[in-house]
């Protein structure tokens, strides 16, 4: 579904992906783990082209979104698809991010049927529809019409979580979903994509939560410095002899 190869991504020549190479298929639930400052969000602002790579590859079912061309001086450089193309190619993600990012002016209904109407040219009362499917799956439905401000963390993420399905997304990313939450509500958000990965829904997680990436994920990634160190089942990485994995994750158990 998604492939990445030999992603390079520098700040100011400070390389911060370095050769970074993952492909995720279908159903394929991948989190992500790492100290701060390792890449983890640069790669999947990479993926969901908030971010220009500066090399290597990124194809999303097939359709190339970005490869890599060497000019005439030998300096290699991402060639990224038409605008049109990237337009079709965003449609296979969603994105949850770690402050919910609401539009607060708008009513938690608005906030979900806006880019399906608008970008996705569903027709109003079928945007409705699936908002209302979504919010009674997500435990929300007397939230239509409330504001972003009268609800909690958790009923805020769980709202962009919504927000982010509505497009019926291919593949689902989520940057440290429940960072900025307190541990009860948390588990509510914690609860929620579970809830997705038992139904299949691809996705790729960012996040600090180990027990809950131990027990949700196919995969586990584990990135420091712009590289992936180790990459393997739960079970392997939690029992991994590679000391700086250790390190990391006995420190958030
Ligand atoms: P955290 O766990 O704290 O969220 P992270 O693994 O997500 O960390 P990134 O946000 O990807 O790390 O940042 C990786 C490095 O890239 C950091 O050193 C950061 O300062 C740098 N960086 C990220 N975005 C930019 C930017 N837009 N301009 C300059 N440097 C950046
Ligand atoms: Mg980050």
């Amino acid at each position: 579904l998604l492939e990445m190869n030999h992603v390079k991504k520098s700040f100011d020549g400070n390389g911060v992906l370095r050769d970074i190479s993952l492909t995720v298929k279908k159903g394929e639930v991948v989190s992500i783990i790492g100290p701060s400052g390792s890449g983890k969000s640069t790669l999947l602002r990479c993926a969901t082209l908030l971010e220009k790579m500066d090399g290597g590859e990124l194809i999303y079912l097939g359709q190339t979104a970005a490869s890599e061309k060497t000019d005439k001086n030998g300096r290699v450089q991402c060639e990224y698809a038409s605008k049109a193309e990237l337009h079709n190619i965003r449609k296979c993600f969603g994105l949850v991010f770690q402050n919910f990012n609401l539009f607060p002016h708008y009513t938690v209904m608005k906030n979900i049927i806006d880019a399906p109407i608008h970008v996705d040219k569903v027709s109003r009362t079928e945007a409705v529809a699936r908002a209302e499917k979504l919010l009674a799956q997500l435990g929300l439905s007397d939230k239509a019409d409330a504001y972003p401000y009268q609800l909690s963390g958790g009923q805020q993420q769980r709202v962009s979580i919504a927000r982010a399905l509505a497009l019926q997304p291919k593949i689902l990313f989520f940057d440290e979903p429940t960072s900025a939450l307190d541990p009860e509500l948390t588990a509510e958000v914690l609860k929620v994509i579970r809830q997705l990965a038992s139904e299949h829904m691809t996705m790729i997680i960012v996040t600090h939560e180990m027990q809950f990436a131990r027990e949700v994920s196919d995969r586990i990634i584990f990135m420091e410095q712009g590289v992936i160190v180790e990459e393997g089942s739960p079970e392997a990485l939690f029992t991994t002899e590679n000391v700086r994995v250790r390190e990391f994750i006995g420190k958030l158990q």
